[in-house]
């Protein structure tokens, strides 16, 4: 039996896939609701306004307060967590952990989640919370 958010991954990857071409996976991974500070411990040292989280795995980690089937916001970090997921089971992007590699890797998740959101139409001030961070983003030396 397909669960609803199972079925939510599926259609999100059929829409990278058409936005961007990247290849469908063999299987999709699983999402995982946990709380911020949950969040926060696993994917940065100090508080961040970290929303979703995929290390190297199977495991899509996402803000419980997002709600990806009722909110377009929320549905968009999943898109770019997605995004990583397809880096990973496509093996792009991985030199050796570099900086520049997770830059890459950044770069193309906050582009295709940047596509997904003008292809759904929304208002000028949700695109903007994309362009905002991927401004920011940079090697920490
Ligand atoms: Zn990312």
């Amino acid at each position: 039996m397909t669960t609803a958010i199972e079925a939510l991954v599926l259609q999100l990857l059929t829409a990278i896939n058409a936005i961007a071409g990247l290849p469908l996976p063999e299987r999709p991974p699983e999402v995982v609701f946990v709380s911020h500070s949950d969040l926060e411990a696993q994917a940065c040292d100090r508080p961040c306004n970290v929303q979703g989280w995929f290390p190297p795995g199977r495991v899509v980690y996402l803000d419980e307060g997002l709600d990806p089937q009722n909110d377009i916001w929320g549905r968009s970090i999943l898109v770019h967590e997605l995004v990583h997921y397809l880096q990973q089971e496509e093996g792009s992007f991985t030199e050796a952990g570099t900086c520049e590699a997770w830059m890459k890797r950044e770069a193309e998740a906050y582009e295709i989640q940047y596509r997904w959101l003008l292809a759904q139409q929304v208002p000028p001030r949700l695109l903007r919370r994309i362009s905002r961070p991927f401004l920011r983003i940079g090697c920490r030396a």
